[in-house]
């Protein structure tokens, strides 16, 4: 599929990507998350049903599968 940026040649392929989301004012990351990623611009886009299934996991509140550090950019 064609990237949606204005401009960009790019197109979108399937990737697995790392997703940030935040949650209740926390940083939560989601790995191995299913996305098309733009090769060009890297614009990322997300299917509803992935969407869903993330509000889904967070709702659920599982116990993460590691935690990581978080470094805050000053
Ligand atoms: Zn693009």
């Amino acid at each position: 599929m064609k990237c949606s940026i204005e401009g960009c040649p790019g197109e979108y392929e399937n990737r697995k990507i790392t997703h940030t989301v935040r949650h209740k004012g926390k940083v939560v990351v989601i790995d191995h998350v299913p996305a098309e990623v733009c090769s060009v611009c890297g614009d990322v886009l997300l299917k509803p049903e992935t969407v869903r299934r993330i509000e889904a996991l967070l709702r659920t509140e599982a116990c993460p599968t590691s935690t990581v550090p978080l470094y805050e950019y000053v």
